[in-house]
């Protein structure tokens, strides 16, 4: 895990507006409630979007659903 934090931000115009206000993870999009940590920091439209993800790690897809 050697890569810049800013190297594979997606963009912000893709994320949807609760991932933009970081109430949901920027990368998984779920609640991040109280927890998460800055993935960096993105510039749209003149503006500078922080972008949060999951503590430590976004949990893995469910492939399949419930087994
Ligand atoms: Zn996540």
């Amino acid at each position: 895990m050697s890569a810049p934090p800013t190297a594979r931000l997606p963009r912000v115009d893709q994320l949807n507006p609760r991932q933009q206000m970081a109430i949901d993870c920027a990368r998984c999009s779920r609640r991040l409630g109280m927890v998460g940590r800055v993935w960096g920091e993105a510039r749209y439209r003149g503006r500078l979007f922080r972008l949060w993800v999951c503590v430590p790690e976004c949990p893995p897809p469910v492939v399949g659903g419930t087994p």
